[in-house]
């Protein structure tokens, strides 16, 4: 055991690139992840950033952006999500409650809820989501489960964006 400070190939800094209002946020050294479209509808205009995520830390740090209008993939799995929204506005669906959301409010996903982020129409959106760095696979909703959900008025017309 020693008290020295071991190397780490994770700089100490990395700048994050937010120049024009509506540029992304981006770190610099971190590769960003489009999720293209597969024809499913799933989601809609939305990156990825892993800005976190080592072997001496049990979880990761992500931030994801979504473009005016987009969203992320309607989805449930075990693991939580910690979500600090960091610029823009939207709605989520949670469980079967639906939240308005705006720049540093947190969003907790419990396991098993339903979940899906949509941005506001006037601007891009993004947030840092914090998850367990081993976590069980998203499900995705069948046509039964979207059935149950859209009974719920208020579920049903934020599922329509
Ligand atoms: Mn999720």
């Amino acid at each position: 055991m020693t008290d020295e400070p071991t190397t780490d190939e994770m700089p100490a800094l990395r700048r994050c690139d937010t120049a024009g209002a509506d540029a992304g946020h981006r770190w610099a050294g971190v590769d960003v992840k489009v999720y293209k479209p597969d024809g499913r509808d799933l989601f809609q205009d939305v990156t990825r950033q892993v800005l976190f995520s080592r072997p001496d830390l049990a979880g990761e740090l992500r931030y994801f952006e979504v473009a005016p209008g987009g969203f992320t993939t309607l989805e449930r799995h075990a693991h939580v999500h910690a979500v600090l929204i960091l610029r823009g506005h939207g709605r989520a669906l949670v469980g079967r409650e639906v939240v308005r959301f705006g720049p540093h409010d947190l969003v907790t996903v419990p396991p098993m809820a339903w979940h899906q982020f949509r941005a506001a129409g006037d601007g891009p959106m993004g947030f840092l989501c914090m998850v367990d760095a081993v976590r069980d696979k998203p499900q995705l909703p069948t046509a039964d489960d979207l059935a149950t959900l859209r009974t719920d008025p208020a579920i049903a017309a934020f599922l329509l964006g």
